[in-house]
């Protein structure tokens, strides 16, 4: 179902003129994949098909992606990246992600998509207007609203990359070109049923962190929704004040552990926005929806902030980019207030095994 004024038809080019208001971020995942499909067609069926960028002035992406090896998140502001001479294997075929990073290995570049000309969006406006808190919801209503449609948008990226790449006839994202969850240097693990981290490829990593999260959101003791009757009257502030026990949600009838289990889920789908840039960007340009991808993502990123469901730590293999849209003013400058504290486990939610803090 999309909203009014958004036409899966165009491409984000067509559409960079569309209101952030109207778009709403209508893509579902079924519709975001149609519209995968298509412009893999119109892909493949370019005169040259290989992978050059619709806009000549720019240099295509595989040619400077830098090797996560050689990443250093201390070393990339601001980003500065020389043009790179025409590679001969810009003439071949549609290639690889995992491919384009052998070549480019040891070359030590910034990855382009930390580079200012590559984050923009599908849409214009001010993507305040889809994070801030209506007045009259309790924060923590919003925020179950929030982690469903964020959970909803991240599954709409993630399936792109598990649709299957023409060049190979596997999904994008498979455990040979992925055989750990990564994201530059950055590996997260997964902690097994024995309590000990151990690497799963990424295909598999972020499926369980899909299921997890969607067992998560379908949970009645956590997100309570079958004994919800009307909405309970806002405490104001006096109140919230004289209640030392107060937490996150709890006159909405939210469980005390409610604001550590969002936090936790907040950041594993951090991750997975994480590798989808850092292992199949190249993907993404090349299938015109680079800006897709930006639009999800820092959407994602200024609720985080906002509502201090990450931190610094947690957004570090990102920050580079995150940081070009706080210079541009897509995302507001925060205060460095709502860091102390961020939960990092969630023990015996579940049960099994479970992402590591
Ligand atoms: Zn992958």
């Amino acid at each position: 179902m999309f909203p009014l004024g958004w036409d899966p038809r165009l491409r984000p080019e067509d559409i960079t003129e569309q209101e952030l208001t109207l778009l709403s971020f209508g893509m579902s995942a079924k519709s975001h994949a149609d519209i995968m499909r298509a412009r893999r067609r119109a892909f493949a069926q370019r005169p040259n098909g290989n992978g050059q960028p619709r806009n000549p002035g720019q240099p295509p992406s595989r040619t400077n992606t830098a090797s996560p090896t050689a990443y250093s998140p201390s070393a990339l502001a601001p980003p500065s990246i020389p043009a790179a001479p025409a590679s001969p294997s810009l003439t071949h075929s549609m290639a690889t992600n995992d491919q384009a990073m052998q070549r480019n290995a040891n070359t030590n570049r910034i990855p382009l998509f930390f580079r200012e000309e590559h984050s923009g969006f599908i849409v214009k406006g001010n993507f305040m207007t889809l994070a801030a808190k209506p007045h009259l919801i309790e924060e923590g209503e919003w925020m179950a609203h929030q982690i469903v449609e964020q959970n909803r948008l991240l599954s709409g990226m993630v399936k792109t990359v598990q649709s299957e790449d023409r060049s190979t006839g596997r999904p994008v994202c498979n455990e040979t070109a992925c055989p750990t969850m990564a994201a530059g240097t950055t590996t997260y693990t997964w902690i097994d049923v024995n309590r000990n981290p151990i690497n799963l490829p990424a295909v598999t990593y972020i499926k369980h962190i899909q299921t997890w999260v969607t067992g998560k959101i379908q949970d009645q003791s956590l997100f309570p929704t079958d004994s919800f009757a009307s909405a309970p009257p806002l405490p104001n502030a006096a109140q919230l004040a004289s209640d030392p026990a107060s937490y996150l949600g709890k006159t909405s009838g939210f469980p005390q552990r409610y604001e550590i289990e969002i936090k936790n889920m907040y950041k594993q789908m951090f991750r997975c926005y994480a590798h989808l840039y850092w292992q199949h960007w190249l993907f993404f340009w090349d299938t015109s929806s680079h800006r897709d991808l930006n639009t999800c993502f820092v959407h994602f990123v200024n609720v985080g902030r906002i509502y201090g469901l990450f931190n610094d730590k947690d957004t570090e293999p990102m920050q580079p980019l995150i940081d070009i849209w706080v210079k541009q003013g897509v995302l507001p400058k925060l205060e460095k207030a709502a860091e102390a504290g961020t939960p990092t486990t969630t023990a015996g939610s579940g049960g099994g095994a479970m992402p590591t803090a």
